[in-house]
């Protein structure tokens, strides 16, 4: 249950002490700040393959992968030789290249989306699809799920997850904004329904959907930790295009990340636009937005709809991005692994809680997991309201014995972790005889 910074982190510290007297909290990220676990975040000097090292020379099996973009793994052979290439031709141009329509040509290709705009992170990229979704349908109003995260935005800091759980600063339940700043105005443009709860949405849509210009959600929640959707509540955001709204699947997570078509192709979804970001940059700042080409066509310059970005389409990122892609196009059976990997890490930690006593809950899908510490059967937790029932004390504590043990996991109860395709049966067995031990020693405290 030790929350001191240990002697090995002190360097870590020391950056910590800095950075606060610069930067907000240290960070420029809220939940790297460790605030929901306590200690001091490890400043990381280097990353290859599953491992981070930290300042103090530490190497940690990463289980974060930057929140999701190093689905290969860090400093992949493919990704930064491309990188060094385009880094060899100039870091910016501000006037279009090839790069961009080569990004553009793999992810239709792969997608099915009918045209994509490059933006430079998940935010912009939904931030932009709803003032598309406006613009297109001459609608106000937008519908999102309560604990889903789509980015800072403003009308999306209503009810929103991941950092906004993480440090306890939401106002789940209340339908007001998440975030001090957002003003109520833009809050009311903004209705929230109940995840996983079809019969809620129907009677909402049924209600406004006359003035909602579009739903947005995620295919697959990572952002309350993993919750998995049902397909009766698939089909009823399916349903909401009855009332002339658009469906706007958010993958900026999940996408070429739960198959190389994202949950849109391992669900089988057909949304009008999607949003990308995370795995499209490859590890460097990309987002997007794409799908049918009469709805992308209303974007400027082609459009009434602005939308710009200075370093949109930057050389460098498409470059990583394209990389990325690449290789996961050429080796799909990367994705039965991954989901192999975690499949046997769901299963390895289930066990090795239930030997100690522990009561342990995991979501699992494709390489995304969360275990809840909380008694329910596996797949029961399906809603905010129900991740909210775990045990964030024994998750905290459960997580410095890991992060003590060289095994780094998301620092909060209500965040996926992700494996990587640089995670082999090493890294498996050292993160399980790590579990065991965090168990055992929680097990022992309780
Ligand atoms: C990470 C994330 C975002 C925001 O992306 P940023 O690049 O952090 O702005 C939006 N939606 C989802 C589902 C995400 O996981």
């Amino acid at each position: 249950m030790t929350t001191e910074t240990l002697p090995s982190s002190a360097q870590s510290a020391a950056l910590f002490a800095r950075a606060r007297a610069v930067t907000p909290g240290g960070v420029n990220s809220p939940v790297r700040a460790f605030k929901s676990v306590g200690g001091s975040p490890r400043f990381i000097r280097e990353a290859h393959g599953a491992y981070l090292t930290d300042v103090d020379g530490n190497r940690l099996v990463d289980y974060i992968g930057s929140w999701g973009p190093m689905i290969l793994g860090h400093d992949h052979p493919a990704v930064r030789q491309a990188i060094s290439e385009a880094l060899a031709g100039g870091t910016s141009f501000g006037a279009p290249g090839e790069r961009e329509v080569r990004l553009a040509e793999a992810v239709t290709r792969i997608t099915g989306a009918e045209r994509v705009r490059f933006v430079n992170s998940g935010t912009e990229a939904t931030m932009s699809a709803l003032r598309l979704a406006r613009g297109f349908t001459g609608r106000k109003f937008i519908v999102k799920f309560r604990g889903n995260y789509h980015g800072h935005a403003d009308g999306l800091l209503v009810e929103a997850g991941s950092g906004l759980l993480t440090n306890a600063e939401g106002t789940l339940g209340t339908s007001a904004p998440s975030s001090a700043g957002v003003p109520g105005e833009y809050a009311q443009l903004t209705l929230v329904s109940e995840y996983n709860d079809p019969a809620a949405l129907d009677a909402l849509m049924a209600e406004r959907g006359h003035e909602v210009a579009a739903v947005i959600f995620e295919p697959v929640v990572g952002n309350a930790g993993v919750l998995i959707p049902t397909p009766e509540f698939l089909a009823a955001l399916h349903r909401v295009r009855e009332r002339g709204a658009l469906l706007i699947a958010d993958e900026v997570m999940t996408g070429f990340r739960l198959s190389l078509r994202g949950a849109t192709g391992l669900l089988g979804l057909t949304p009008d636009l999607i949003c990308w970001g995370k795995i499209i940059g490859g590890g460097l700042p990309v987002g997007a937005y794409g799908g049918r080409a009469d709805v992308m066509d209303f974007v400027s310059p082609q459009g009434p709809v602005y939308q710009a970005g200075t370093l949109s389409g930057n050389p460098l990122a498409m470059a990583a991005g394209l990389a990325t892609l690449e290789v996961l196009e050429g080796t799909p059976e990367v994705y039965t692994r991954l989901e192999s990997y975690t499949s046997e890490l769901a299963a390895g930690l289930k066990a090795a809680a239930r030997e100690a006593g522990v009561p342990l809950s995991v979501n699992h899908i494709g390489s995304m997991l969360t275990a809840f510490h909380q008694e329910a059967p596996d797949g029961s937790i399906r809603t905010y309201a129900d991740a909210a029932r775990s045990d964030t004390a024994a998750f905290a504590a459960w997580f410095q014995s890991m992060l003590g043990q060289g095994i780094y996991w998301a620092p909060s109860q209500f965040e996926s972790i992700f494996v990587s395709a640089a995670h082999t049966d090493t890294e498996l067995n050292a993160t399980l005889g790590a579990a065991r031990t965090a168990y055992r020693s929680l097990g022992g405290t309780r």
